[in-house]
């Protein structure tokens, strides 16, 4: 009987309200995994219900900011224990590779063990004031019950990525991870319990974004809410968050630019070429889906990239020597396939994949790495993200022109650089529009390095120091020292 699972509410398993679930199946193999609770605005509202008097309730707002930083560094003990088993989980759930997943469950328990560290941090400041009598000061606070809304392409490490800052910083959470990956936001509630987190401070409400998704949003004890995925979908919460005049944190799509200078290293920029579109199956927000490479070196490094994208292991992702998965379920299929035929249409020469790969026994949703050439900025395949395993190859000549051509997109997430010319990665760096700009690496990341995206690829700040102002607000306290009489009660005073 295939497993089932409900939603995580006030510390323990709770059916949906209509007893509806949805199936999760394995991408590569399209097997049935598990079953999850559907869940409707009713499950929402028990979920930011018990959120709510979980902020209020002593067992969670008595704890100062040590205690909450220990119960992190716990959370983090504990999935570190289970890595093994999240990482399986998650890449049962999206197909990607288990390789990939066992990095990223290796990674995470840094990131509460870094939040861990942040929660004691958080503090205000005096305020030098006008009047000496004045002792003016300011406070950080938590804002209350936070929404995190997840997608499925690293569903644990992009949910931390929101709920250990909340949490450090002594909010409540309710977490609505991706219809396609709900199992290990799950666990993770779990593992919270089990770590000694109070019941109702982290809560998962699985289920569809037009339900579960929105009816979060909507909800008028939500004070703040936090989401990573598509721009589509976050400019619709965006625009719901400031009718309620509540905080939002987007973190969402991308169309980022990889350029290959003639000083650059073009083998080292090559395999750069291909972690930025290929790992992953060009599944990630920064994946580095324009490819900008200098006329002197274009034919190749355009050479040696469809090389290596024709020579790409596809198989299961399971396997320790695969190297590239299945997209992450049909819809994903059919639009990474229909754009590229829809650039093939355009103009564009298709050097490599552009089709299923041949000789695949494994009947999931596989898509070849593909290599575009022949296209230009005006194309949709440059212009929108596609999200998959496309590249976009564009010869440029004169640095101002390739600034023009980078820059030219709505988009604003990542930029890698590729060049020894020390100058010119400085120059790149303050000129590139977006948030995070990697010069001879591609995909790095980090929990204590902030990233922002510019554009439409974002709205507020996750990881680093700042992050943690995303999930407090600040208070100034007036205290007047003085005893004596007010001299004027109609005049403002400072
Ligand atoms: P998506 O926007 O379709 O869904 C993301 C989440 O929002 C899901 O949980 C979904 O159920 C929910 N949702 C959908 N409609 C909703 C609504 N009306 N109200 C509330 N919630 C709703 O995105 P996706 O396909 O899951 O993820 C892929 C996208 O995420 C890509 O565009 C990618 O670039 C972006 N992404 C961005 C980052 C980043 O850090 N910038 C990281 C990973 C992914």
């Amino acid at each position: 009987m295939t497993e089932r699972y409900q939603h995580f509410i006030n510390g323990e398993y709770v059916a949906p309200s209509e007893d509806r679930y949805f199936t999760s199946t394995n991408p590569a193999t399209l097997e049935e995994l598990y079953e999850a609770a559907r869940g409707n605005a009713q499950d929402v509202d028990l979920a930011v219900k018990a959120a709510h008097s979980a902020f209020t309730s002593s067992a969670w707002s008595s704890l100062n900011a040590t205690q909450r930083g220990h119960l992190l560094r716990r959370l983090g003990d504990l999935v570190g224990e289970n890595a093994e088993k999240l990482a399986m989980d998650e890449s049962l759930d999206n197909g990607k590779l288990l390789r990939e997943m066992r990095g990223q469950m290796a990674a995470l328990p840094e990131y509460f063990y870094y939040y861990a560290g942040l929660a004691d941090k958080v503090q205000g400041a005096q305020i030098p004031a006008m009047n000496p009598a004045i002792l003016n000061y300011t406070q950080r606070e938590p804002l209350g019950v936070v929404g995190a809304i997840t997608p499925w392409n690293s569903p644990l490490t992009l949910t931390t990525s929101k709920i250990a800052p909340a949490l450090a910083a002594g909010n409540t959470v309710v977490i609505k991870p991706s219809e396609y990956t709900s199992r290990t936001v799950l666990l993770l509630a779990e593992l919270a319990d089990q770590a000694g987190f109070p019941a109702g401070v982290i809560n998962v409400v699985t289920g569809f974004g037009a339900e579960a998704g929105a009816a979060l949003v909507a909800h008028p004890l939500l004070a703040k809410i936090s989401f990573t995925g598509s721009t589509a979908t976050g400019s619709h919460i965006a625009s719901q968050a400031a009718s309620r005049f509540i905080g939002c944190t987007l973190e969402l799509g991308g169309k980022s630019p990889n350029i290959i200078f003639d000083d650059a290293n073009v083998s080292n920029a090559a395999m750069g070429v291909i972690a930025g579109i290929y790992a992953a199956a060009g599944q990630t927000c920064i994946a580095g889906s324009r490819v900008f490479a200098h006329k002197s070196v274009y034919d190749e490094l355009v050479e040696k990239v469809t090389a290596r994208a024709r020579s790409i292991v596809i198989g299961d992702p399971l396997a320790d020597s695969t190297e590239l998965g299945p997209l992450a379920f049909a819809g994903q299929l059919e639009k990474v396939s229909s754009y590229v035929e829809l650039g093939a249409k355009e103009g564009a020469t298709v050097l490599a994949g552009g089709c299923r790969p041949e000789g695949l026994e494994l009947p999931g949703y596989y898509y070849a790495p593909t290599v575009l050439t022949d296209v230009n900025n005006d194309m949709r395949v440059v212009r929108e993200e596609i999200f998959g395993p496309v590249a976009a190859i564009m010869p440029f000549e004169h640095e101002d022109e390739l600034l023009g051509m980078a820059n030219d997109t709505e988009y604003g997430l990542a930029a890698g650089v590729w060049t020894q010319n020390l100058s010119r990665a400085h120059r790149m760096a303050r000129k590139l529009e977006a948030g995070t700009i990697w010069v001879n690496t591609y995909r790095a990341m980090s929990p204590m390095s902030p990233r922002q995206g510019f554009k439409n690829s974002g709205v507020g700040i996750e990881h680093g120091l700042e992050s943690m102002n995303e999930y407090t607000r600040l208070k100034s306290v007036w205290i007047n020292t003085d005893e004596s009489p007010v001299a004027d009660p109609f005049v403002m005073r400072s």
